[in-house]
């Protein structure tokens, strides 16, 4: 047994990371300055995005994103039942209706076939989410958006780095969101950012985080919509614009990782995720589907007593008491699969420092369960 504990993620901040987050402190410059004006400008030109917006953190990306299309009370938004809360409580917060729909359990993501019959002349929006890093499948969702002059929205938290062809996730749609909690890629503790070809919207979205100020005057302060703050700091921006730079490099060491997962897990008794050959994960998290004699609880503690860190990878979200008691939704009958990925899943330990030795610890110790 390995003797100390494996974490389910651990954050890879370094020295020169700090660094620069130093010398931000030292300048008296600390919030949504030069550095934040950097990371946008250097995470747009990494993604081939027109424009980029650093805010707070990864939920508020979709919170303001919807308020700058003027999605509210009365409106649909599509979206897959299996994720994390953010995705819906936004829709929820706008006064909008949340449509849930039941994932693919191959792939996590949103079920492709299922998106056309739900839509009706209320429906405004469809969101996907690139579920643990795996692209939905954009041009096809993107193109049923377009036929039906739905906006395409996407929730890549997870998925800053991923594609599909040569197309980034979160570029695709009228606006697309990265979260910069320790969980995900790359981190500022927290943060998040707005991705947009759209001019207007990312006008509104500096707006609206900077309490409804004019983005476009300078040397005048006009506040033309009642907004928020969710100004990102410059030690945040100065932490992460080192880390961009050693993103390709983590999303290969994880991508090694995952496929000694996927060569060595006992397939008699976890699924693996798939992976399409036309898409590149960015391996946010690495979840498996335990076969229904396994109990999920009692799985968690027993690896964790063998020194291993994992947990459950999203919700059903349908099934937490705010959505259920709105919405009284019979999740195990219209999402089954969210149900399985939520009752039998497991996201297990992946990370750029994860030691080899670890990794097929976990293999092992993940085989040998009983
Ligand atoms: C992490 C995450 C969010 C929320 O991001 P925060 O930065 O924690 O607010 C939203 N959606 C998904 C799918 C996520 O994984």
């Amino acid at each position: 047994m390995i003797d100390k504990f494996i974490p389910l993620a651990s954050p890879d901040i370094r020295d020169e990371d700090i660094m620069s987050a130093v010398e931000v402190l030292k300048s008296g410059n600390l919030v949504q300055g030069v550095k934040v004006a950097e990371l946008e400008q250097k995470i747009s030109s990494y993604i081939n995005s027109n424009y980029c917006v650093a805010v707070t953190n990864g939920t508020s990306t979709l919170h303001l994103g919807l308020i700058a299309l003027g999605i509210g009370p009365g409106d649909e938004v599509i979206m897959p039942a299996f994720s994390y809360i953010a995705t819906a409580n936004v829709v929820e917060l706008v006064g909008a209706k949340p449509i849930f729909i039941d994932i693919n359990l191959n792939t996590f993501n949103i079920d492709f076939d299922l998106i056309e019959p739900l839509i009706n002349p209320k429906t405004k929006a469809v969101m996907v989410v690139h579920e643990f890093g795996l692209p939905a499948d954009i041009e096809k969702i993107r193109d049923i958006c377009l036929k039906y002059n739905l906006f395409f929205i996407e929730d890549a938290a997870c998925a800053i780095g991923a594609k599909e062809n040569d197309v980034f996730a979160g570029t695709a749609g009228i606006f697309g969101s990265f979260s910069f909690h320790p969980r995900k890629a790359i981190t500022s503790g927290e943060g998040g950012m707005v991705i947009t070809k759209d001019i207007e919207i990312c006008t509104r979205i500096k707006a609206l985080r900077n309490h409804g100020l004019d983005p476009g005057v300078i040397g005048k302060m006009d506040f033309v919509i009642p907004g928020f703050n969710c100004r990102m700091t410059d030690i945040q921006a100065a932490l992460l614009i080192s880390q961009i730079d050693r993103l390709e490099q983590n999303i290969k060491i994880k991508s090694e990782i995952a496929s000694t997962y996927s060569t060595y897990l006992d397939q008699d008794k976890f699924k693996i995720p798939e992976l399409p050959i036309f898409k590149r994960h960015s391996w946010q998290t690495y979840h498996i589907i335990l076969r229904d004699d396994f109990d999920q609880k009692s799985t968690i503690l027993k690896l964790k007593e063998k020194n291993i860190g994992v947990n459950l990878g999203a919700q059903c979200m349908p099934e937490q008491t705010y959505f259920k008691k709105k919405y009284e939704i019979d999740s195990s009958k219209k999402f089954p699969m969210s149900m399985k990925a939520y009752t039998q899943g497991l996201a297990i330990p992946i990370y750029e420092k994860l030691s080899e030795e670890s990794v097929y610890y976990i293999i092992d110790t993940l085989n040998n369960l009983k």
